[in-house]
């Protein structure tokens, strides 16, 4: 049993009958090979049911319990706390809650925030899953739908995902070390194992999507091939799994991403009641924004609008912008890109129309958008009606020995203030829009990388210039904001400064993170994992704030941007936002809001409202919740 390489009979009927549907198996095959324990022992099953209830009463939680039955007795071994899944989680709680058994704070604490995760799985799409030809069944081991390529070892499943394919890992059965290649693959399919198999156990911890035991699965490791029912099936052949079901479908089946319903939408709408901060998202495009808005986001706290020049043509008109030798035919080479961005802002306005949308200026270098291999320099002088020479020219121009201290953020807007003039005409310009659409939109326009104050200034003058102008030009006006992003080191300390100015604040503390502990964002991955091993560091900065160092910067920008500006607004959009550990401090701290992306949401608003439970109780001196 402990070895996992059985699967339990069920206890109720109720559970075997739902069991042997999955399994296919028929009522008659059931009640001879698979009888739950109610049927085989009535009388012990009732003994066990009161017992379980009586233990769950008193320690006000599941348990897992160990028992035996030896010549018609029942002898219970253990009661513990139960494990459990991220769906299991919500649900104990929000039926203990509604039985009186715990009270809505208790509710709130009993949540792990990361692991409603696992409620956030992408389920098939309906109309493609109907199409499609069932395989194999196995046990629902892990939660989930994947889809995605065969392969066969660990190393593979790692080597492939670094390569951007997706991978089903299939296995007779896991150990050990397939761990990082269960990590990487999409989902988990065994042939053998029941559901406290490794791969079972492994894939529900890590909330990943996993059908373990199915035996028609025939593995020869050696051809990388794998036969069901007569059929082979090679290494990189697409298969689906449906980890809630154990059902094994041939070929690619599209996922949608699953809606808030039932007792996950109860347990959010518990967290509105007790969050002070509210929850923003961090999202580029209409799609973001709507599956954000549908989890609970109340606006967007950071829109990067990088990749809207990236896409498309738009490269290449980026590229006419950066080739170009005066203003003039920079000029000429955004026109070219306005009417783009504008119905690029006007499809995310749309989405979060009633809320705001923080917008952030152009940020990174401008190397970034030029190519750097030979062959797409030529590919792309070809394009451009030049020589391969004055393209490489212009990229050893801007070659930078350090770029994410170079020529990024405001100092782009204020070398080349076109740049700024022609997207806050562009927002500006989408809400207009929009607006006479009948749809509402509060546009705040985000100044990225703000280290001194006259800096921010000359970035607002021509955002508000431009708006005015536009305003002027269109006979009509919207309210909107001018704010900046907190990233730098010295933004916090002259920050009284800048909010005499700035209207809000949100905090980048990828950025600040960065700049603070001298570790860059791309390079660190070389010594981190050393530091993290050798205990030099407690976590990784990047994911959860370094409150101790960074987290002092925070405060001090709170505490000193609100001298300028009593009323500043003031959140968070880097990494951390989503962090549970780190949105507490946020709360702390006294910030507004949290941004973070789109599948972040419900964890954000969770911590954000455990953070107030926890003040409130911390205010009462007391460790314990009171039951209801
Ligand atoms: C940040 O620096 O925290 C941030 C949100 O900006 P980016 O990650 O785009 O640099
Ligand atoms: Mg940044």
């Amino acid at each position: 049993m402990v070895a996992g390489t059985r699967t339990p009979r069920q206890i109720t009927k109720e559970g075997s009958l739902r069991w042997a549907k999955l399994q296919s198996v028929s009522e008659e095959e059931r009640k001879k090979v698979y009888p739950s324990l109610e049927e085989l022992f009535p009388e012990l099953y009732k003994e066990l049911d009161e017992q379980q209830k009586k233990l769950e009463l008193h320690y006000l939680d599941m348990q897992d319990l160990e028992f035996t039955i030896q010549e018609g007795k029942l002898w219970m071994l253990q009661t513990r706390n139960g494990k459990r899944t991220g769906p299991a989680m919500v649900k104990i709680a929000m039926d203990m809650l509604r039985d009186g058994l715990i009270n809505e704070e208790e509710t709130l604490m009993r949540m792990e925030a990361e692991k409603l995760n696992e409620l956030l799985h992408p389920v098939f799409d309906t109309k493609e899953l109907a199409k499609a030809t069932l395989l194999a069944k196995g046990l629902a081991a892990s939660p989930g739908a994947s889809t995605g390529q065969i392969v066969f070892f660990a190393d593979d499943a790692a080597e492939w995902t670094a390569k951007k394919k997706k991978v089903i890992l299939v296995r007779v059965e896991t150990s050990p070390e397939d761990l990082s290649g269960m990590d990487a693959a999409q989902g988990i399919l065994t042939a053998r194992g029941g559901m406290t198999s490794h791969a079972a156990v492994v894939a529900r911890g890590m909330g990943k999507c996993c059908v373990s035991g199915a035996g028609a699965l025939n593995i020869n490791y050696k051809k990388r091939t794998m036969t069901i029912d007569g059929r082979e099936f090679k290494e990189g052949d697409f298969i689906s799994l449906n980890g809630t079901t154990g059902e094994v479908f041939e070929g690619k089946i599209n996922t949608v991403d699953p809606e808030m319903s039932g007792d996950f939408a109860d347990l959010m709408d518990l967290t509105e009641k007790y969050t002070r901060m509210y929850v923003r998202t961090n999202a580029d495009t209409p799609k973001d924004a709507k599956i954000a808005r549908e989890f609970g986001a109340k606006g967007i706290g950071l829109c990067r609008t990088e990749h809207m020049f990236f896409e498309g043509i738009r490269i290449k008109a980026m590229r006419e912008m950066i080739l170009a030798k005066d203003e003039s035919g920079r000029r000429k080479a955004l026109d070219k890109l306005l009417p783009m961005q504008r119905e690029d802002f006007e499809g995310i306005f749309e989405a979060m129309h009633d809320l705001p949308v923080t917008v952030r200026l152009l940020d990174p270098p401008l190397h970034e958008f030029l190519p750097h291999e030979e062959a797409n320099q030529k590919e792309m002088a070809k394009e451009m009606g030049i020589t391969p020479e004055e393209v490489k020219a212009t990229v050893d121009s801007l070659h930078e020995f350090n770029p994410m201290l170079g020529h990024r953020g405001c100092r782009l807007g204020n070398t080349y203030p076109e740049i700024s003039e022609v997207q806050t005409r562009a927002i500006i310009e989408a809400a207009l829009n929009l607006k006479k659409k009948g749809v509402r939109v509060i546009p705040e326009i985000m100044i990225p990388l703000t280290g001194t104050d006259p800096e921010y200034r000359l970035q607002e003058e021509i955002v508000r210039n431009t708006a005015e102008k536009v305003f002027e030009e269109h006979d009509d006006r919207i309210e909107y904001l001018v704010g900046t992003m907190i990233e730098i080191p010295r933004a916090t300390l002259v920050a009284d400064k800048i909010a005499e100015k700035a209207e809000f604040f949100s905090f980048g503390t990828n950025d600040l993170t960065q700049m603070t502990f001298g570790y860059s964002r791309d390079d660190s991955a070389r010594f981190l994992p050393v530091y993290l091993e050798k205990g030099l560091l407690e976590n990784d900065p990047f994911q959860i704030l370094d409150q101790e160092g960074v987290g002092q910067l925070v405060e001090l920008g709170i505490e000193r941007g609100r001298k300028g500006r009593p009323d500043l607004k003031i959140g968070i959009c880097g990494e951390h936002g989503g962090e549970p550990n780190s949105v507490e401090f946020c709360h702390k701290v006294g910030m507004d809001y949290v941004s973070c992306s789109p599948f972040r949401v419900p964890i954000a608003r969770l911590a954000s409202a455990q953070a107030v439970v926890r003040e409130n109780l911390a205010k009462k001196g007391g460790s314990t919740y009171s039951t209801a």
